[in-house]
């Protein structure tokens, strides 16, 4: 089953939609993420109407308890000052302290870190663990940059992010551009300021001063232990299919890692440039060589594998899209398929997607995959365990202990196994069939509603 926002029933929804166009309209990805949460739990929404409507369940869930918006003025190796904006928004802390990774990318608007941060509540809700939901970030551009610009940067940023966060308070993490090396100048300077150990303020840690094993892994291997449950509830195996990830960063790396180990084909892989084909099947110790080590191109991949082709992308698809593949992961950032791209990927016959990335198809390319029967794993749940391996961190911060690789893993695994059973079963309690889209946000939405209600109007 899956609603249209032209059939929705609930008098309550269509005010609230109405709503959320009017206070928001600058904000477009938000907007597309709150209805495509909204309209999907319309059968949640309707047998509890009235008291939603009383209690305004729907406003004070679309409404961020705070957004922190800020100057970062730093100076560059040339003597120049630059300013850029840095955000912090603290969308839901129902379910424990704020969690959500750090964006650094030319892109970042307040629309960006809203809609992060919103999403960021139903998957630290579908984790089980004791999170809320947040997200940040700044429209600074890491491209380019020596390594002490962005060490300056880094802790110009901190300089006002540690008034509002802390271990109980808000715990940052990375996302797009910050990875180890930010993470790293971050804590620094939190520690410098506080003059205290506080371990636990920021997950993503190198290994030597309090991070968790499996982190840097955690987003993909989580988002292939999702796609083989789904598969698998399905009568289909991940050996042997045919796969392209787009992006090369943090999330697209290891999902291939983990594909690859699983028996799948991974073909080819992208940046924002362009993408690489490799018949053969992707050689990943390359593409970690060039991206992990020398933030190179993936346009260089075919420097290294007689045979590999490049494409570069042109304006109206990312060159990735063309080539037929069983799954897709599109592990690069948000709207990257949307319903055109969507219609030449059922025409080539996928199977599956895994959203890798956050919100990476249009809400119409998620309608039209599900009306064609495309088995779609949601970023919301498939993504998730890059933010429950962070919440691991915390737990071993706290401990002040660490567990083993595998011992991390296993815990990632069962965490996923059971992120997809919600999905799953909340799917089918509202008769979605195979909508794990509705099934992951039906069950993200009824644990952050009851511990809402439980804590009184605030
Ligand atoms: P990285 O910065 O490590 O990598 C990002 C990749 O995506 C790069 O290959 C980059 O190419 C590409 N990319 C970024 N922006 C664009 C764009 N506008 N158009 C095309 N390609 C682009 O980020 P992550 O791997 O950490 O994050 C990828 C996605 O996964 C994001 O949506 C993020 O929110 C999501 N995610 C990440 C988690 C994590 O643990 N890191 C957890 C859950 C979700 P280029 O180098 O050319 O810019």
């Amino acid at each position: 089953m899956i609603t249209c926002e032209k059939q929705i029933k609930s008098e309550y929804l269509k005010n609230i939609l109405d709503m959320l166009e009017k206070k928001n309209s600058h904000e477009a990805e938000f907007i597309q993420a709150v209805k495509e949460v909204l309209i999907s739990i319309e059968p949640v929404i309707l047998k509890h109407e009235e008291e939603y409507k009383k209690l305004a369940v729907l406003e004070r869930m679309i409404e961020p308890e705070r957004i922190i918006s800020f100057r970062v003025p730093w100076v560059d190796d040339n003597g120049n000052v630059q300013v850029n904006r840095g955000y912090r928004v603290q969308f839901n802390g129902s379910l424990g302290p704020y969690k959500g990774g750090l964006r650094f990318h030319p892109s970042v608007t307040q629309s960006i870190m809203k809609f992060l941060a919103f999403e960021q509540v139903f998957k630290n809700s579908l984790t089980c663990l004791p999170i809320g939901g947040g997200k940040g970030g700044s429209d600074f551009d890491p491209k380019g940059k020596s390594d002490f610009e962005i060490m300056k940067f880094c802790q110009s940023f901190m300089n006002e992010l540690q008034k509002h966060i802390g271990h109980d308070i808000d715990v940052p993490a990375g996302d797009i551009g910050v990875g180890a090396r930010e993470i790293g100048y971050l804590f620094g300077q939190y520690r410098k300021i506080k003059n205290s150990y506080e371990a636990g303020v920021l997950t993503g840690k190198g290994l030597e001063y309090g991070g968790s094993l499996v982190r840097k892994e955690a987003t993909g291997y989580g988002l292939m232990y999702f796609m083989r449950e789904m598969l698998k509830a399905n009568n289909i195996t991940v050996a042997d299919k045919t796969v392209t990830i787009s992006g090369s960063g943090n999330v697209a790396i290891y999902a291939c890692e983990k594909a690859q180990e699983m028996g799948a084909k991974v073909v080819a892989m992208s940046d924002s440039s362009g993408c690489i084909y490799d018949a053969e099947g992707i050689k990943l110790d390359i593409i970690k060589e060039i991206k992990e080590e020398r933030r190179g191109r993936i346009k260089e991949y075919i420097n290294y594998v007689a045979g590999a082709k490049y494409f570069e992308n042109n304006s109206n698809m990312p060159a990735i899209y063309n080539i037929k593949a069983d799954v897709i992961l599109p592990c690069a950032t948000q709207n990257d398929i949307n319903l055109s791209t969507a219609k030449i990927l059922v025409n080539n016959g996928v199977i599956a997607i895994g959203e890798g990335a956050n919100m990476p198809c249009t809400n119409e390319a998620v309608e039209y995959f599900i009306a064609n029967k495309v088995l779609i794993a949601p970023g919301k749940a498939a993504n998730a365990g890059g933010v429950a391996t962070s919440a691991l961190e915390m737990c071993q911060n706290s401990m002040r202990y660490f567990w083993s690789f595998n011992e991390v893993d296993k815990k990632l695994e069962n965490i996923m196994i059971n992120i997809f059973k919600q999905c799953e079963s909340a799917a089918d309690e509202y008769g979605c069939g195979c909508n794990y889209v509705a099934g992951a946000n039906i069950a993200g939405f009824r644990k952050i509603v009851k511990a809402m209600k439980a804590q009184g109007i605030i």
